[in-house]
């Protein structure tokens, strides 16, 4: 039924639904279970759940692989990370998720990794990093400062020089963005943003094509048990059959309110990458009222996530662990599906009040 030729909003749909039986139900139930009778694919309830797996078949189908899911984003890269051989090297891009970051720096204080920043815009400098890499990690656009990578010609580039790649495919989601056909390894989200789409639960997922990738990368999550929940999953499967939808939506508010911003004198450099849900700009007036202004505003929530149906905005710099190359009244705003004249009369009304 899922075969290349239907449209991704018919799969968003209708991929990881339970077989046809009569009286069978058209969502895959919620299993709470932690032992399922033997003889099955899983035995255990740390092994695998049939909730599980009906997140797993769409987005693995709507990415062009076979998914696992994790109970987060960092808890998938993770899982990657730790495929790499000890002290091997691994390249990242300095304004990766900072989660990432992270836990990248700190595997290399460690020498568990030698760690490789690179300018992820910047392809020769990516290039260069990539000789004797064990894995090159691209996250585009990246998150808060919205660089684009040329994952087709890095991807190339990093098999060549015997890495493997892994994308961040967060921000894009596979209705903008296909790592896996552009050449890709991996394909990682975060599917607490946009894939389950409601701010309401935190969960990963890992991507792949190659069979024993897979295999490595479910052993991991049973060993290590970083299991999603059930009622995570069916959450994230039942925001996904939205996806297309809430992401045309929240892409045409953010086109316009990027324009809107581009032209207003309070405002200096908003950013945006031409598709997607978020955009990045600051203020004129500096730090004290770009932070003033995330706090006082009436549609727009003020909170760190992003991906939800309502419109978020936060100064990132308030986040200790934020590179200080991201702008101090840098503010990251996370466009939802309100009506977008409403959200534009939000903004004016703030940006009058402190600037
Ligand atoms: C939120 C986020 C993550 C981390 O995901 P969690 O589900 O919060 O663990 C990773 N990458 C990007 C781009 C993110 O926005």
């Amino acid at each position: 039924m899922h075969g290349p030729e239907l449209s991704p909003s018919t799969i968003a749909v209708a991929a990881g639904r339970p077989a046809r039986v009569p009286g069978g139900p058209l969502n895959a139930p919620i299993t709470l279970a932690s032992a399922l009778v033997p003889g099955g694919g899983s035995e255990y309830g740390r092994q695998g759940n049939p909730t599980w797996d009906s997140f797993e078949t769409v987005l693995g189908a709507l990415e062009g692989g076979r998914a696992l899911a994790f109970s987060s984003g960092v808890a998938a890269s993770a899982a990657l990370f730790d495929l790499v051989p000890i002290g091997a090297a691994v390249v990242a891009p300095r304004h990766a998720y900072y989660g990432t970051i992270a836990q990248l720096v700190e595997r290399d204080r460690r020498g568990q990794v030698q760690l490789r920043l690179v300018d992820i815009d910047d392809t020769a400098q990516v290039i260069a990093a990539c000789e004797g890499a064990a894995l090159v990690w691209i996250e585009s656009p990246t998150n808060p400062s919205l660089e684009i990578a040329d994952i087709e010609v890095i991807a190339r580039a990093a098999t060549q020089a015997g890495a493997a790649v892994a994308v961040d495919n967060t921000f894009a989601t596979p209705l903008r963005q296909k790592p896996l056909d552009l050449g890709a390894d991996f394909v990682v989200h975060s599917a607490s943003k946009l894939l389950a789409g409601h701010s309401d639960l935190i969960l990963g997922a890992v991507v792949t094509n190659d069979d024993r990738a897979f295999r490595a990368i479910e052993k991991r999550r049973t060993v290590l048990g970083a299991i999603p929940g059930a009622m995570e999953t069916w959450l994230a499967a039942r925001g996904i059959r939205t996806l297309h939808v809430r992401l045309d939506r929240a892409e045409a508010n953010a086109k316009e309110l990027h324009r809107r911003l581009s032209a207003s004198p309070r405002i200096s450099h908003s950013r945006y990458p031409g598709f997607g849900t978020i955009i990045a700009f600051e203020v004129v007036a500096g730090p004290a009222a770009a932070q003033k202004m995330t706090e006082q505003s009436d549609i727009i929530t003020y909170a760190t996530s992003l991906g939800g149906v309502e419109s978020t905005w936060e100064r990132r710099r308030r986040h200790p662990g934020e590179p200080t190359s991201v702008p101090e009244g840098l503010i990251r705003l996370s466009v939802g599906i309100e009506d977008v004249e409403d959200l534009w009369l939000d903004i004016q009304n703030v940006l009058a009040a402190v600037a």
